[in-house]
């Protein structure tokens, strides 16, 4: 099949309220632009440079998200045009962020990465940690400051890389029940806390029944990525 109808294929059996980001790492311009030319507007990469160099060829009504481990030296240069970044996994992050957001003006969706699967290897941070987060000073500051440069607008995890579907559909349980605890806790009067992102191509069905609000689908739609062309 090709990348147009893997595109229509998902969005067939997407509830109306999980939006699809189309993973495009690794894949050349020509392939983005024919999901482009089916409707598909969000895009996730997860290295800087290629982010930053797809964004300057590729249509400007793209909406591109950042998926990737970020490091807080390499913040300034999505700044100015990403839309929304997925993985946030600390404090000093979020602070960089809202700091290079702040300086041109910009407001800046973020979702911080929960750690819900088994492997070492998966960013992201622990429950309590991300209580940390969300009841630190600046956090409770940044929430009375009008000119904001990051907004929290949910969570994001990875499930365990597995065939065991009882395991991941517990991980993504585990991460929504987390989600439901933050938002009464912190978010209560917040109607913007209202996303989780989870899925990928091998689970996203399970998260859709946990109650995904955002799949990140690479491989499904664009056919394996092959990391060996330089
Ligand atoms: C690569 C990647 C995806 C997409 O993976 P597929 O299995 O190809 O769908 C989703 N999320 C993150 C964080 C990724 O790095």
């Amino acid at each position: 099949m090709s990348i147009a109808q893997n595109i229509l294929e998902i969005k067939k059996k997407l509830p109306e309220n999980v939006l699809l980001v189309a993973v495009s790492k690794t894949k050349p311009n020509e392939d983005l632009l024919e999901a482009y030319n089916v409707g598909q507007r969000v895009f996730g990469e997860n290295k800087i440079q290629e982010l930053t160099k797809k964004y300057n060829e590729l249509p400007k009504d793209i909406q591109w998200h950042f998926i990737g481990h970020l490091q807080t030296n390499k913040v300034k240069f999505i700044v100015p045009f990403v839309d929304l970044i997925h993985a946030v996994d600390s404090l000093k992050l979020l602070e960089t962020i809202n700091k290079e957001a702040k300086k041109i003006g910009r407001k800046i969706t973020c979702l911080l990465q929960m750690h819900i699967a088994d492997e070492d290897t998966k960013f992201g941070i622990d429950f309590e940690d991300l209580r940390a987060i969300l009841a630190s000073d600046f956090y409770k500051e940044l929430k009375t400051d009008e000119n904001a440069g990051v907004e929290i607008a949910g969570l994001m995890g990875m499930a365990t890389y597995t065939d065991d579907i009882v395991k991941i559909s517990s991980e993504f349980a585990y991460l929504k029940s987390c989600f439901e605890k933050l938002k009464k806790e912190f978010f209560i009067s917040d109607s913007h806390f209202n996303e989780l992102s989870m899925g990928m191509s091998g689970d996203y069905e399970l998260a859709i029944n946990q109650g995904s609000t955002m799949i990140r689908v690479g491989s499904t739609i664009f056919g394996e990525r092959n990391y060996k062309v330089i």
